[in-house]
């Protein structure tokens, strides 16, 4: 699985020359997903598109609301989400947790009510690099977990992203990553009694040269790509090799 986030950038324009150049040099493969997470506002636009033109990449959400019902102004739901053909939602990304300090609490119920309504998360979790340094990442990570409820892991896809990693250029090791994402593993496999598999992908200046060392790891079952992801032919490019 695949996954272009493009946080706050595109326009209508951008999207459809995207999409045109990366549905003509794609070679998908149904067992490796490529999903786009186009901003909010072009949801809609987006799915109406794939709809249309593009059946082969699906399409997600980079954040919505913890509730169903409730007086938010400017609130959009998980019911909203799939309602415009998204599949995928990422939730606890970093630039979120941060900016709106979300709590677990929070995290829990916007997990709950995704995988209620059939969209399916793509969690993120990770250290900072102060808690790197302090080497608390195993027990940032296992907070980080506690949002997620035993019976809703199998629900879910994993994203490992070190905060310090996103957007620096700086990737983790693939020692590091391997020891990070069988660590997840193991703590998923803890809280859950389904033999479900569930995948954990890396996120964090993936780019064309590492990705492919990246993705190749067993612990590794897909990329979150940010910025590397903006640029069709280099997001293709990663795809096809990866
Ligand atoms: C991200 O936004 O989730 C991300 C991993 O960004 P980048 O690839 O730019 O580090």
């Amino acid at each position: 699985m695949i996954v272009a986030n493009w946080k706050m950038n595109g326009s209508k324009k951008l999207i459809i020359e995207w999409l045109d150049l990366v549905s003509k040099n794609i070679e998908i493969n149904q067992t490796k997903k490529c999903i786009f997470c186009p901003p909010n506002s072009y949801l809609d636009f987006t799915g109406t598109l794939l709809k249309e033109s593009y059946k082969d990449i699906r399409l997600g959400a980079q954040q919505c609301d913890s509730e169903l019902s409730s007086p938010l102004t400017g609130g959009t739901n998980s019911q909203m989400l799939v309602d415009i053909g998204c599949e995928f939602v990422i939730i606890g990304h970093s630039e979120q947790r941060i900016r709106l300090k979300e709590s677990n609490q929070i995290l829990a119920d916007k997990l709950k009510n995704s995988i209620r309504m059939n969209l399916k998360p793509i969690f993120c979790i990770g250290e900072s690099l102060q808690q790197k340094k302090n080497n608390q990442t195993k027990d940032i990570l296992i907070e980080q977990l506690d949002a997620l409820s035993g019976n809703l892991v199998s629900e879910c896809i994993l994203a490992y992203e070190p905060v310090w990693a996103i957007g620096t250029g700086e990737n983790a090791e693939i020692s590091y990553i391997e020891e990070i994402h069988a660590f997840i593993k193991e703590q998923l496999v803890n809280k859950t009694s389904s033999k479900n598999y569930i995948s954990v992908l890396y996120g964090g200046s993936v780019n064309l040269h590492n990705c492919k060392e990246i993705y190749s790891s067993d612990n590794v079952d897909g990329l979150l790509i940010g910025g590397a992801s903006l640029v069709a032919d280099t997001f293709t490019k990663i795809y096809n090799m990866s």
